[in-house]
């Protein structure tokens, strides 16, 4: 028979949103004092019985056989509902054996519309005494808002079993995870069981200084503080990466995230410096350049003539997006430019986008950094599918691929450098706890 804690393995690789839950309340010494082990099979008939528990006080191992257990004694069970469950079928997942529940799950309007026809993927739970007779079931679920739970709780009233609809405020909490890395950083954080849209922050956050396709060494590392939106102690959502630390080939990168009240947050390194550029380097994600800005000779032409931009060789369609902040002050056609997208920028800088297949913006409309405003075509005097991209300052010609380094970066503002220290400190004890975590379990 296998042990719990094997069996505690196998759940947190099948659940490792469960696990998350169990090691971020550890870490951070709140609250939740037992694991719920969640069926651990897709199919929980062919499990023996009595391996999915949860005890008051957790035993060490489970005991062997029913005469080790207390004459009476309550089973407490975990899954996520399915498209397809009935009463009977969610019942027996969960181990309540019990005819008169399954008549009311099947009869209660609230239950059938949100626990048997509703979305599927609600975490329910059931206690039951030893003989599997419900004493209650509890559903939970993220509301359509985003910003509630709804919790469905079935227990016995007077009257016999009874439903109750209740929709509550989300609880944010900080969860602190991290790992070595030893193949790929998409294994390191499924190895750290962090949440898809967590890594992707991550890799997002460290991407301009780290090429994780390429350059990656054994033993680099990395620990993260992330948001999750929780109810009853369960996580039903997750929220922004809060902040990070990455150990690339012995050299360290930090980020903090901050925000004040009111404002939109931003991604800092400890020193208070936005890692947020004031312009993008590329109007384009990835690509290439075919053409440079100065002199050469004109493929349509066929003269020697300046070229007053970039041209960046890209498939129709491929995105545009505006590489800073600002209003378009012109989107139309323009001879030779044809489509054209003019944007003006703070210090008397602005930006135009040519031949373009598509326009996405108009005339007046304020932008953002990295928003989309047209696709790439060869409309006007172009020879094929490219983006000519033009970079002015006070109305004159500047080499675009100086753009980047001459927006330079924004800093926290004097008035909250106070504050943004207070939040880096509080981060930097986080993460130093996460650390101390991953190389304990290391050894
Ligand atoms: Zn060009």
């Amino acid at each position: 028979m296998k042990s719990r804690i094997q069996l505690l393995v196998q759940a947190m690789q099948r659940h490792p949103r469960r696990f998350m839950a169990g090691l971020g309340a550890l870490l951070l010494g709140t609250g939740v004092t037992a694991v719920a082990v969640a069926p651990l099979a897709p199919d929980a008939a062919d499990l023996p019985t009595q391996q999915v528990i949860e005890t008051v006080t957790p035993l060490p191992v489970l005991p062997a056989a029913q005469a080790a257990l207390p004459a009476r004694f309550e089973l407490f069970h975990s899954d996520l509902t399915r498209r397809n469950d009935s009463a009977q079928s969610l019942l027996k997942r969960l181990g309540v054996r019990d005819s008169d529940a399954a008549a009311f799950l099947g009869r209660d309007p609230t239950t059938r519309r949100l626990l048997l026809n509703g979305d599927p993927g609600k975490l329910v739970s059931a206690r039951t005494d030893d003989k599997g007779k419900l004493i209650e079931l509890k559903v939970l679920w993220l509301a359509r808002s985003g910003k509630e739970f709804a919790r469905l709780q079935i227990n016995q009233g007077n009257k016999g079993l009874r439903s109750q609809l209740e929709v509550g405020p989300l609880e944010r909490k900080v969860r602190l995870a991290g790992a070595t890395i030893r193949g790929s950083l998409f294994e390191a954080t499924e190895a750290a069981r962090l949440p898809d849209s967590v890594a992707e922050q991550l890799a997002d956050v460290f991407g301009s200084e780290i090429d994780f396709r390429n350059d990656l060494a054994a033993g680099d590392r990395f620990q993260v503080a992330y948001e999750t939106l929780e109810a009853d102690g369960e996580i039903l959502s997750y929220g922004q990466l809060l902040g990070a630390e990455f150990v690339n080939r012995g050299q360290k990168y930090q980020v903090v995230w901050f925000q004040q009240a009111g404002g939109k947050g931003a991604f800092f390194s400890p020193d208070g410096q936005s890692l947020k550029r004031a312009f993008l380097a590329s109007p384009l994600p990835f690509t290439r350049v075919s053409s440079r800005y100065g002199t050469r000779f004109h493929p349509i032409s066929g003269r020697q003539q300046p070229h007053l931009g970039v041209d960046f060789s890209a498939p129709t369609g491929t995105a545009v997006r505006s590489v800073a902040d600002g209003s378009v002050t012109y989107a139309g056609w323009k001879s030779g430019y044809g489509n054209i997208v003019t944007v003006q920028h703070n210090d008397q800088k602005s930006t135009a986008y040519a031949h373009l297949s598509r326009i996405g913006v108009r005339q007046g409309q304020r932008v953002g950094q990295g928003d989309l405003i047209g696709a790439v075509g060869s409309t006007g005097a172009s020879t094929g599918p490219h983006l000519h991209f033009e970079y002015l300052v006070k109305g004159q010609h500047q080499d675009p691929l100086i753009l980047a380094r001459d927006g330079g970066k924004q800093s926290v503002p004097a008035t909250a450098k106070a504050e943004f220290r207070r939040v880096a400190q509080a981060m930097r004890e986080q993460l130093d706890a996460a650390a101390t975590v991953v190389q304990a379990s290391a050894q």
